[in-house]
């Protein structure tokens, strides 16, 4: 498979570390709120990375982190805690916002075919392993303490900047426009690996350390709670783009300098979801949620469909009406699958592994997953038999996500059975001949004395139908 490398800037083969598993981290979801679709997005695309590599014959452990403590408002080590806000917003406290919004995030994410991770670990379990590494760091000289504080000293390391197509003036976050200064810093870059001293005094969770009680950084929990659960090295880090800088950026920084070697290989970034007037947010303009989509009445499959229709190296815009083309598509799609036989004949080998071929070429791709959608449209023109296609879209299914035989079987199931009854057939026959004679009352007379007996007409393209009620 070929994979887009953040810190290469190029297409790679990917190989991993080792032959029996691929080791995989995700930047889990800071839960002080519902996730938008935007943050969905990117679990999304990890997902179908995850089931992809699985579905390539790969053994996959991944692990994701919880955010329930650490992620300030601002990712320059400025503001309150996120989880804070949220406690005050709800007038809860933060361990039961952070329950709540954790589940509702794993509801999504079931609504969306998003599987959960192999390991999904709250921040907040993993307080011994952060004191473990900020000392290393502190022991190497890689940290010094100022103001309360437990910082990371950039200027100690060669490179900073790894994801290098950034302009550094533009990125050095504590010189970013509306961010106060933190003159505790040494270098403007550098970050806080533990805080005792806040501005933000209330901050709820507090643990004791060898620094004075406080609390760890953002950035310090995934690389600890990774380290936890994969070792030392790992194949591949994901998250959306803005974790790029300076969370990634920084959590390269300690791990390599707290391990002295190689952290992570390949970086996975997800492109974001906008809407038409810019950034997605939780808090300006509609709050997009999987909720709103379902009250909306779109299955968030479709939703699911609709990022999969664009590659996850490119931004992309959500409107409804885009949506509105999303469910077009996939219920013409499913339509088509329904009319396939489940008892159409006995699986053509060959055929079934040439539409394949075209399916894993797309994910090998750099997981061209418009291109993979595709490959379903290719299944529905192939020569061969119906019991082919649909063992194509059983095996398509397990990477995509897309229920496609369930709702197909769906759709199968809500289709009127062909009954036949004489006397109602010849109803149905008389009522077509009024129709044609343009004798609409006779027609309309025709129905309602079916309805009194039970029986709904249904008009399809191959005629009227009729099922008893
Ligand atoms: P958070 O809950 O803020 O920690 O974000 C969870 C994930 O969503 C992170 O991987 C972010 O990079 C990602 N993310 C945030 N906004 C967007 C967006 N508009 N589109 C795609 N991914 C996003
Ligand atoms: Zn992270």
């Amino acid at each position: 498979m070929y994979l887009y490398n953040s810190l290469t800037h190029k297409k790679e083969l990917f190989v991993p570390n080792h032959p029996d598993i691929v080791k995989m981290y995700t930047c889990g979801p800071t839960v002080y709120h519902y996730a938008h679709i935007g943050n969905l997005r990117s679990y999304i695309m990890e997902d179908v990375l995850e089931k992809s590599l699985r579905y390539l014959g790969y053994n996959v452990k991944r692990v994701m982190n919880i955010t329930d403590v650490g992620h300030l408002a601002s990712d320059a080590d400025t503001g309150e805690d996120k989880m804070l806000k949220g406690a005050k917003r709800e007038h809860k406290s933060v361990m039961e916002i952070a329950k709540f919004y954790t589940d509702a995030f794993f509801t999504d994410c079931a609504k969306l075919n998003i599987k959960t991770p192999d390991v999904v670990e709250p921040a907040t379990n993993c307080i011994d392993e952060y004191i473990h590494m900020v000392t290393t760091l502190l022991d190497k000289g890689y940290a010094y303490q100022a103001g309360g504080n437990i910082y990371f000293d950039t200027s100690k390391l060669e490179k900073y900047y790894v994801f290098n197509d950034h302009n550094e003036e533009d990125l050095a976050v504590g010189v970013r426009e509306g961010v106060e200064e933190d003159t505790n810093k040494r270098n403007k870059n550098d970050f806080v690996l533990w805080f005792t001293k806040s501005k933000f005094e209330d901050q709820a969770l507090k643990w004791d350390s060898p620094w004075g009680v406080g609390y760890p950084g953002w950035h310090i929990e995934c690389s600890c709670i990774s380290m936890k659960h994969l070792g030392e090295d790992m194949d591949i880090h994901c998250g959306g783009i803005d974790n790029a800088f300076p969370h990634h950026t920084n959590e390269i920084a300690q791990s390599e300098a707290y391990l002295g070697h190689k952290w992570c290989n390949y970086w996975f970034h997800v492109h974001h979801l906008n809407t038409e007037s810019g950034k997605m947010s939780k808090s300006k303009g509609e709050f997009l949620t999987v909720s709103l989509l379902e009250e909306k009445g779109y299955d968030p499959i479709v939703y699911r469909l609709f990022c999969l229709q664009s590659h996850y190296r490119r931004n992309l815009v959500f409107s409804w009406e885009n949506l509105d083309n999303a469910a077009v598509t996939y219920e013409k799609l499913i339509a088509k699958i329904a009319a396939l036989d489940p008892n159409g004949g006995e699986i053509e080998t060959e055929a079934l592994s040439k539409l394949k071929e075209r399916f894993v070429t797309a994910l090998n791709g750099d997981l061209n997953t418009s291109l993979a959608v595709t490959a379903l449209y290719d299944v529905l023109k192939a020569k061969t038999n119906d019991a082919t296609k649909l063992a194509a879209f059983a095996d398509f299914d397990q990477v995509l996500g897309l229920n496609l035989l369930a709702a197909a079987q769906k759709v199968r199931d809500a289709q009127p059975k062909e009954e036949s009854d004489p006397e109602i057939d010849a109803m149905l026959l008389a009522r077509a001949e009024a129709k044609k004679a343009k004798n609409w009352a006779e027609a309309d007379r025709i129905r309602d004395e079916l309805k009194a007996r039970g029986i709904e007409i249904i008009d399809t393209p191959q005629g009227a139908k009729w099922k008893r009620i």
